[in-house]
């Protein structure tokens, strides 16, 4: 019997810890730097470096990394409990060295990279002394992987790259982009991709334009629209096979998306202790907010919401620790992905509401994490689209009804269920007769 809730008093010890560390030390450097990513930036760096220090001396560092990359090697649980103390800051997982999309591109360039690429790309993007971008999606759409039509064409040594990406999330702070590109139009739809590194100083590679989120409008835009004329690589930045870009992707997918969900549940919680503190601190008509019942209705709403989430993912994240496939935790992980922007949203629109013209200001953070809900729709492929793969694979080897009727139509099982205990119904039936002929004999 392993069903257990309970966190070992070693590690709880690890994450009271962090969960001070973050409140006390972290929270406060997420109101005076620009942007955690930004490595070129003397005032994070002033503030952020000695904080990954101490989490170094902790043993906490780049906890997603097996022992060979120098990480610790802790399961998807433990992350999931790490990542949720996190999540209630924008610099927090960079103090950890697990932030997106740096954890899934070092997972890709350890997996797929030679030991050059390592050298020179891995070891200092696990160090956190440079950061990474991931382009893959277009202008023409993100959703349909396999309509992108950045090209890469072999040119002796070399690959020579050509087309436009779209919210290449860091592309201004990165060293290096993996990015996907089609290197065999005529193969099936997924298998024309490739992966390549391309190193964010290659000729040939311009921003169009750093594109800005709403609600981060005081910020210059951290989301790149890239064009690539003629980008050269070598041939040796190809990450795994030709035509494998799809199979590469999914290296960081299964992970970066369970990693938002962690972080997810950090803001949501914040959010809910938002929403308790106004419930208590604002009265009217003569009573606090807590004690009017719609009131007490958003909060316990949000609480069961709150805790539901948090237990697919612990239990997605727990599933992905026993089975090491992502395939295998497939509608698990899909199931999460929809689950996300839905609660996100839900509790930080019940928390403007409670906060009423003070929440939807620019004096609260709410807006800003409304809209993050949004973000949480979108990144890593749109919710309708997980909706699809999870039905689709809830429906996998169900048996069609037998006939016109479903299997569960009244009149079919109760039949049956009358054929299956037929003898001992004609049993008890006697036995009642019975019963009722000696009464009758008693009676006359
Ligand atoms: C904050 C943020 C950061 C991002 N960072 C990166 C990054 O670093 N690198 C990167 O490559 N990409 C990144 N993206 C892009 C992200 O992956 C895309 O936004 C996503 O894949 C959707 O693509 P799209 O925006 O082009 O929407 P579209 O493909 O135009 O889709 C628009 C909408 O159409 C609907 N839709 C689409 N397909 C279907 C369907 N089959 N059935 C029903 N409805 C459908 C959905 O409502 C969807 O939201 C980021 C996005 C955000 C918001």
């Amino acid at each position: 019997m392993a069903w257990d809730f309970e966190t070992e008093p070693d590690f709880q010890a690890k994450l009271d810890w962090m969960d001070a560390f973050v409140r006390d030390e972290v929270e406060p450097v997420d109101h005076v730097i620009e942007h955690a990513w930004n490595v070129d930036d003397p005032v994070r760096n002033r503030l952020i470096r000695p904080l990954q220090e101490k989490v170094r001396e902790q043993g906490l560092w780049a906890c997603h990394l097996e022992p060979r990359l120098g990480g610790p090697g802790y399961g998807q649980v433990k992350l999931a409990l790490m990542n949720e103390i996190l999540g209630r800051t924008h610099s927090g997982p960079v103090v950890f060295g697990c932030q997106a999309p740096d954890s899934g591109n070092a997972e890709i360039l350890a997996h797929y990279g030679t030991p050059e690429l390592k050298r020179r790309f891995l070891e200092p993007l696990i160090a956190n002394e440079i950061v990474s971008c991931y382009s893959m999606t277009e202008p023409a759409g993100g959703s349909d992987p396999t309509g992108f039509a950045t090209r890469a064409v072999r040119d002796g040594d070399e690959w020579v790259i050509n087309g436009e990406k779209w919210f290449s999330s860091h592309a201004r702070f990165a060293s290096f982009l993996i990015v996907l590109a089609v290197t065999d139009p005529d193969a099936p739809p997924h298998q024309r991709m490739s992966m390549f590194v391309v190193p964010r100083d290659t000729p040939g590679l311009e921003t169009v334009r750093d594109v800005a989120i709403a609600g981060h409008e005081g910020q210059q835009g951290t989301h790149a629209y890239l064009r690539y004329t003629d980008v050269r690589v070598p041939a040796d930045r190809m990450l795994g096979e030709r035509g494998a870009g799809f199979a590469v992707a999914q290296t960081r997918l299964g992970g970066g998306r369970i990693h938002h969900a962690m972080r997810t549940i950090g803001l949501v919680r914040r959010t809910f202790d938002m929403m308790r503190e106004r419930a208590v601190s604002r009265h009217t008509k003569g009573e606090s907010l807590g004690n009017k019942q719609l009131v007490q209705q958003m909060i316990a709403d949000s609480w069961v919401e709150m805790e539901q989430f948090r237990l697919l993912v612990l239990r997605t994240a727990w599933r992905i620790d026993r089975y090491q496939d992502y395939r295998a935790v497939r509608a698990d992980i899909a199931a999460v992905k929809t689950a996300m922007p839905k609660v996100l949203h839900d509790v930080v629109a019940r928390a403007i509401q409670l906060h009423g013209s003070l929440g939807i200001s620019t004096e609260l953070p709410l807006g800003t994490w409304l809209l993050e809900s949004f973000h949480m729709g979108l990144a890593d492929g749109p919710t309708e689209i997980h909706k699809l793969s999870l039905a689709r694979e809830l429906l996998k080897g169900v048996e069609p009804a037998p006939d016109l009727f479903p299997s569960a139509h009244l009149p079919r099982v109760t039949a049956s269920a009358r054929e299956r205990f037929a003898e001992e119904l004609a049993e008890v039936a006697g036995e009642l007769a019975d019963i009722a002929v000696g009464a009758g004999e008693r009676a006359s």
